[in-house]
């Protein structure tokens, strides 16, 4: 396989027609993300179209540079980016535990795009070790021959009437967010209904989510699983449950994820959507999320601030800005290169972060300041400790939602409110 250094981005996203390229439907793309820390490739499965399209009918061209992957639709003839957007996946932080130094894994993604009227090429690219975007793997998209290939029932198998939690338009001008029930058994329909609107409330109770909550949709998804409860491996619990999510993720009590993404876009059906949020079960501390790949927490009592802090993640893109050296092995951030995402620096290029915010004065790093009391963020700044590693690494105020559940700092925020921003032009 050969890899091409990228060549979009040449074309801004205003001057791309939706309706020139595009129908109003989604092209979902199921495949397998196989390999290790070594080496990974990308095997398409199969395709789905779904007869609506949730995203921006205007900003095509993701304008963030964020992301370990992205996936870019190309026009064949011109070579010009017509769809991109950046995300993480599960696999990247596979490959970073002991076992993904050699062992192979196989890992289900799914990625979405603008049902395309005309043939495309699709492309899957790999942030390399020079950060840079490379193409990973590509190929031919024919809809005329896909559609005759495509089982036509798939548009019936994925119809499932979502609950409206929240309407507040059009789902190509707000940022529309599924909610999908995990670890509800049967007799629980009425308990799943209420947690639903619960959640609905955490997603748009802090800020800025609070004073952007117009812009939001909200749905759920009203299905359940065969029996009440999440797997936990450390309690010796098995749940067959929705879509197949378990604490204990690589070996860590509180990381609650799932790995099967086919049944997770499957429950979801036709639901429009930009995020998923899963909504487990169980009273049991725990969560996770991956940018532009899904959030999920349990209805723990933190779950208020716990939600929030995943679709920092899943939303916002993220880093968490707390220390855990247990998790600062790996390359998750090289010390000599600026990361990628926009709330921690290594100060290699902080031009490109948050220096045009800060206070003409503060000193560049800023000293601590422990009197700060929890639940605020104290003045903006440059603090050593984030990304997992107490040296190196700074964050942009001494407390924050990503770090210990207070509110969002500005520059958090302010990411947050330019995503939330694109989905509504
Ligand atoms: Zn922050």
């Amino acid at each position: 396989m050969i890899s091409s250094l990228v060549a979009g981005g040449s074309v801004l996203a205003q001057n791309i027609k939706f309706n020139e390229y595009f129908d109003d439907g989604t092209l979902r793309i199921n495949y397998h993300r196989i390999g290790n820390r070594q080496y990974d490739t990308v095997q398409v499965q199969s395709h789905e179209c779904i007869p609506n399209w949730a995203g921006s009918l205007t900003q095509l061209v993701d304008p963030f540079d964020n992301g370990a992957y992205r996936i870019v639709v190309k026009d064949p003839h011109s070579g010009c980016e017509l769809y991109s957007r950046g995300y993480n996946s599960l696999f990247q932080e596979y490959r970073d535990t002991p076992q993904g130094a050699d062992s192979i894994a196989v890992f289900q993604e799914v990625v979405r795009v603008p049902w395309p009227k005309r043939p495309v090429n699709i492309c899957f690219q790999k942030r390399g070790s020079d950060q840079l975007m490379y193409t990973q793997f590509s190929y031919r998209f024919d809809p005329d021959s896909a559609m005759t290939l495509l089982r036509r029932q798939s548009w019936l198998r994925l119809e499932t009437t979502p609950v409206q939690l929240q309407y507040k338009g059009d789902p190509h001008k707000k940022v529309d967010v599924v909610i999908v029930p995990e670890g509800y058994g049967p007799a629980d329909s009425l308990k799943m209904i209420r947690d639903m609107h619960l959640f609905c409330n955490y997603l748009l109770g802090q800020e800025p989510f609070r004073s952007r909550a117009d812009d939001f949709n909200v749905w759920g998804v009203p299905l359940m699983g065969e029996a009440s409860g999440i797997t936990d491996p450390g309690k010796g619990i098995r749940v067959n449950s929705l879509v197949g999510s378990s604490y204990n993720t690589f070996g860590a009590d509180r990381y609650l994820m799932t790995m099967q993404l086919f049944k997770l876009h499957n429950a979801i059906g036709s639901t429009p959507f930009d995020h998923i949020i899963i909504m487990a079960n169980s009273t049991t501390y725990g969560g996770g999320a991956i940018y532009n790949f899904y959030a999920m927490s349990s209805l723990n009592q933190m779950a208020y601030v716990v939600l929030p802090h995943e679709l920092g993640h899943s939303i916002g893109g993220l880093a968490d800005e707390y220390v855990d050296e247990d998790l600062s092995y790996g390359d998750i951030h090289l010390l000599d290169q600026e990361p990628i995402e926009p709330n921690i620096t290594t100060l290699v290029d902080f031009a490109s972060k948050w220096q045009s915010m800060l206070p003409v004065g503060t000193p560049v790093p800023t000293p601590p300041d422990n009197s700060v009391p929890r639940g605020k963020n104290g003045p903006l700044g440059v603090y050593e400790g984030a990304g997992y590693h107490s040296k190196g690494i700074y964050r942009p105020t001494m407390r924050c939602m990503m770090r210990d559940y207070a509110p969002f700092c500005p520059v958090c925020s302010h990411r947050l409110n330019l995503i939330f921003d694109l989905y509504v032009k």
